[in-house]
């Protein structure tokens, strides 16, 4: 017998986040497919499904935006919630990235721009991602970006808009190598600047194919983020390596916003990219 959840029935196993399995499944009722995202209250230390989460939740159900995975709605049993979610079938960017080694600039500024864009609109709503990297970054059946997740992070901690260090550093699995150095640093920060740094990581590592900060140790990988301390390949040049520089920046008030990153040359950049239909 398939297990069923309220009116879906859950089938597949899509795929294992760090709180718990992400199944495929169905509503019955209207026989729409969704992915549902099961999690473990134990896991994740879940204060009750309190005040604040429930306000969480709604605003997250508001959010509609073609680059951003829709949240349905949200269940709960005793020992589980299950976050009913947009089924998003294409993969992960990650795996993309992996398989081609690298992203010409065409092609790297075609998702670079599609993630700007969902995070401008989130952010426009009050919701920061804070765990914004490839893994998270998922694609539709039209090769399009889908941000998954989108200010679940917030919702794990069941705070508002302060998410400490061990917490945040728990949902990345202790490598936080897209974290923004004021993040590491643990003092009150704007969680909409600490995205931006998020999208310049994932930008070097769309161009470049490897991590701008990657240390076998944590104190060193921190003290590398905290100073912005990378290199570029000699591939990453002109307008791109500008733009990276001037996200990457330790300091969040010094560095550009989500606006001045879409005025900048480099995401004006005229030349096309169509993807593939899947
Ligand atoms: P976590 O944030 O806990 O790591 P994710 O939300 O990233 O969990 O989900 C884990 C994996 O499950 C993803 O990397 C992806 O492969 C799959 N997945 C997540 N959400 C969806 C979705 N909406 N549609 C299809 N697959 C999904
Ligand atoms: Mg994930």
């Amino acid at each position: 017998m398939p297990k069923r959840v309220g009116r879906y029935t859950l089938r597949q196993t899509l795929g294992e986040g760090t709180f718990g399995r992400v199944k495929y499944a169905i509503n019955e009722e209207t026989s729409t497919e969704v992915a549902i995202k099961i999690l473990d209250k134990h896991k994740i230390q879940q204060q009750n499904m309190g005040a604040q989460i429930k306000k969480e939740i709604s605003i997250m159900k508001m959010v509609r935006h073609p680059n951003v995975v829709k949240l349905h709605e949200v269940l709960a049993s005793r020992t589980k919630i299950f976050i009913v979610l947009e089924l998003v079938t294409g993969g992960e960017l990650f795996d993309k990235i992996v398989a081609a080694q690298r992203f010409d600039n065409t092609t790297a500024r075609f998702y670079f721009r599609q993630l700007i864009e969902g995070v401008r609109y989130c952010h426009s709503k009050g919701i920061a991602h804070r765990d914004l990297k490839p893994e998270n970054l998922l694609l539709d059946a039209h090769g399009d970006l889908k941000i998954s997740d989108f200010g679940l992070s917030a919702l794990y901690t069941g705070e508002g808009d302060d998410v400490s260090r061990t917490t945040l550093l728990h949902t990345t699995c202790g490598t936080p190598n897209y974290v923004a150095p004021e993040v590491l640093n643990d003092k009150g920060y704007d969680g909409r600047a600490a995205d931006v740094w998020s999208c310049g990581v994932i930008l070097y590592v769309l161009l470049a194919g490897f991590l701008p900060f990657d240390e076998p140790h944590m104190s060193a990988l921190f003290k590398k983020i905290q100073k912005a301390e990378f290199d570029f390949p000699a591939f990453i040049k002109g307008d791109a390596r500008d733009l990276v520089n001037r996200i990457l920046v330790p300091d969040p008030t010094k560095r550009v916003t989500v606006d001045d990153i879409m005025a900048h040359p480099w995401f004006v950049g005229t030349d096309g990219y169509t993807p593939p239909d899947i």
